[in-house]
Formats: structure tokens, sequence, C-alpha cells
């Protein structure tokens, strides 16, 4: 019996007519004679809601009589309050997922397939303490996979966890992704044999680039993790990262799946076939950066460090740093952050130069990265100076050059975003056939 994990997301069990058709996949792989453990997010919006909700509990003395009613939130929009209590923020967003773990097992009761809801205490999915964004330590995949082979289905709430101490956590927004691939490698590792996570969502799968911004974008059959990861970085948004971690720590393949439509999907593997000759097998677009240059800063050892560690400690992101030495014992260090972090970061400059003694700061904003990423940008020569040569006939100009083993990346003017990826796309044979 072969065994998959099947993983419904938040707007793929928004209601009961959705849910029943993510059960609909499962009883189609049942009757293929597959094992099936499934993995749930909150139902729609849930999740922001409850943030929501708890954010006005957390200011409700400040704000009352009347405090505001919050209206629409986007998903994935709603920030919790800074202040907020993590341990009792995690108490409450898990009963998300708790919600439709009961609700999908009913739903298969009903079709007539035993199925047994479990959070992630019950399933044994047990973190570190670090609430809100807590790491996976352990699964006991044992009881599990006891229930599959007994013909049931187990189905087992996403993005969330217990510590050694039994509180519970949850693994960061987004986590039911990661939920699904650890639970994949905790059967492989309690004799399963291989285990694929199937992450069923609103797209088709991988692109070479996102089709709303390069229409001409191609839907990948397969993509290695390595390669998932820098995109991600770069600022592709297919699934969470730590699950593609996962998948490559423990092997497990992925397959990507459009939770609505039949259509093939993109493995996510260890080592992905290539198009002849094509050594980048996507392209990301990073918006709304903003770049900070500190000039006059002392040559000297420490000096970085100390810059860094500011940042970090204000839990500022640092994106791609670059210094160059100038001479006469001073240099200049320059790095992008997103626009989001910048109005914290002056602060947290100023006293970081106050404290080198020295040094200018100069913040610039609207920038976009365009990231080509690609094993073959290991083995093919000339592939930056192809990229180069795509964005100087475009018209682009370049303000900074990153590059890693698999990455080369280019800062630009923000409004040449689309522009550039078209014809960077374009030049390394990408573009769809119309
Ligand atoms: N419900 C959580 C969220 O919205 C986890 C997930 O959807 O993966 O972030
Ligand atoms: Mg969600």
């Amino acid at each position: 019996m072969a065994i998959v994990v099947q993983k419904f997301g938040g707007s793929s069990c928004a209601d009961a007519e959705k849910i029943r058709r993510c059960a609909e996949r499962v009883l189609a792989s049942r009757e293929r004679g597959d094992g099936v453990a499934v993995v749930v997010s909150a139902m729609g919006k849930t999740t922001d809601r409850l943030i929501q909700l708890a954010n006005e509990c957390w200011n409700a003395w400040r704000d009352a009589p009347g405090g505001g009613e919050g209206g629409e939130v986007a998903k994935g929009g709603a920030a919790p309050d800074p202040g907020l209590p993590r341990r009792e923020l995690d108490q409450l967003l898990a009963t998300g997922e708790q919600q439709t773990i009961a609700l999908m097992a009913m739903v298969l009761e009903a079709a007539g397939q035993r199925a047994v809801s479990y959070t992630g205490a019950q399933a044994g999915m047990v973190t570190d303490r670090n609430f809100s964004r807590a790491r996976i330590a352990a699964i006991d995949g044992e009881e599990l996979l006891a229930d599959i082979r007994a013909g049931r289905v187990p189905v087992v709430a996403g993005f969330q966890g217990v510590t050694d101490e039994g509180d519970v956590t949850t693994l960061g927004r987004g986590g039911s992704d990661t939920t699904a691939v650890a639970l994949a490698a905790a059967l492989q590792q309690a004799g399963a044999g291989r285990v694929v996570a199937e992450i069923f969502t609103d797209v088709d799968g991988v692109y070479t680039a996102d089709p709303r911004v390069v229409p001409r974008a191609r839907k990948l059959d397969a993509i290695s993790y390595e390669e998932m990861l820098e995109m991600a970085t770069e600022g592709a948004r297919v699934m969470h990262n730590r699950a593609v971690e996962f998948g490559a720590r423990y092997k497990v393949p992925i397959l990507v799946l459009h939770s609505q439509r039949e259509a093939p999907g993109t493995w996510i593997v260890e080592e992905a076939p290539k198009m002849e000759g094509i050594a980048v097998a996507g392209l990301a677009l990073k918006t709304k950066l903003g770049r900070v240059t500190l000039t006059k800063i002392p040559d000297a050892p420490g000096v970085a460090a100390r810059i860094f560690a500011g940042l970090a400690e204000a839990g500022v992101v640092v994106d791609d740093i670059i210094q160059t030495v100038v001479g006469d014992g001073v240099a200049t260090v320059a790095f992008t952050v997103e626009h989001s972090d910048l109005a914290a970061i002056k602060p947290v400059l100023e006293a970081i130069l106050h404290n080198l003694g020295g040094g200018h700061a100069t913040i610039d904003v609207g920038f976009s990265k365009v990231s080509a990423v690609g094993v073959g940008v290991r083995s093919h020569a000339g592939v930056a100076a192809a990229m180069f040569k795509a964005l100087a006939e475009a018209g682009v100009n370049i303000a900074n050059i990153t590059t890693s083993e698999i990455k080369i990346g280019v800062l630009i003017d923000q409004a040449d975003g689309e522009k550039a990826m078209q014809a960077v796309h374009r030049a390394f044979g990408l573009d769809r056939a119309v």
C-alpha cells in the first residue's frame, strides 16, 4: 500500500462544500488502494480573524469604550499586536485547525470512510517553546501509521504542535505545509516506505515566474528542493519554506497540486530533470525594497559584526549585503531591507553609527530584485553575462548585483520590474510557446 499525506489549505476548506470536495480527493486515493493521512489548515480566513480578535482583546482596556469594529481582513494580512502574550495567542490560533480536522473527519465518515481527527498534541507533534514560530522536534508516526494500515484516515491539524510541558504552539503563518511534510517524514521513519506529501493549493504548481508578472511563464513539471528554497527566499510564494527544508532533509517527495482541478502539478524533489541547455529553473521577483548605504565607516575588525548584530536585535531582516573598502581606513556597506522595515531601522542605524564613532547613512527606496535561480548556474558559464545582456537590451539599469552558487540577483528600479522579468525570462529560454 502506497501512502500519501494530503494537505488542504484554508481556502480549499473554506466551507462544508469545499471540505467535501477535498474529501473527494481523499476518497479517490483510497479507491486506488493508497493509504492516506490528511493535514488541514483553518477554514478560510479563520486565522486572520482570530488574530484580529486577539488584538481587540489585548487592546480592550485601552480602546474602551466602543473600540473600533475590525471589518474585513485580508488573508494573511492580520498582524498580531507585538505585545500579545504568545502562549495565549498560540492557544487561540490552534483552535482554527481544530475545527477543520473534526469537520473533515465527519465528512469522510459520512462517505463511509473511517477517519480519526488528531490535534497536533494528539498526533505527538512535539515542538520547542518558541511560541508563534515553533520548530518541530519530534513526531510520533507509529500511531498514525497503524491507523492508515487499518484502513482509517487520520486527519491531523496543521500548523500546531505541543511542547514537552503540554503547551500548545504554532509553527508560523502558512505552517500547515510544514506539518504535512514533517508528517510524511515521520511516517517514512516509522516504516511506511516512500511517502509523498501532496500539497493541494489554489495554483497548478510551481511556475518559471509569477504568471501575473510574466504571462508566458510555464508550469514546471519538477524543481529541486534547493532551487525551490532559493526561489522562495527570493520572493516566490508557493509554500512554507520550512516544508521544503524538511523535504530536503528527510527526502520526502513533495507534489504541489491544484485543489479544484485535475492537473499534473509540480514535483519538488532531490534532482529535477532539466530541459536541454537551460541553466535556469525560474525567476523570482521581490518588490518594495529599500537600500541602506553606510559610508565612511571604520574599516576595522568587528565593525560589520556590530552593525548587523544591532539590526538583528531590532528584528530587522537584512537581505543582500555588499561591502566595499575604499581605502584610507574607511569602508562602505550597503544592504537591502523591505520597505516595511524602514521605519524601525532609522533609529537603530543612528545608534549604530553613534556607537561606531562615525559614518553616514543614506536610504533609497523603490527597488525591486529580480533573481534567476537554477542549479545550472553552477555549471553553465556565462549565465550572469546572458542576464546582464538581456537587461541592457531592455534598457534596465542595475543598481546592485548579488550572487549565490545557484542564483544571480539584480537590484533594479521598481518601475522596471515587469520589463526586466519578461526580458530575462525570454533570454533564458523559459517562455512558453503560444
Ligand atoms: N492557518 C494557518 C495560517 O493561516 C496555517 C496555514 O494555513 O498553513 O497561517
Ligand atoms: Mg491558512
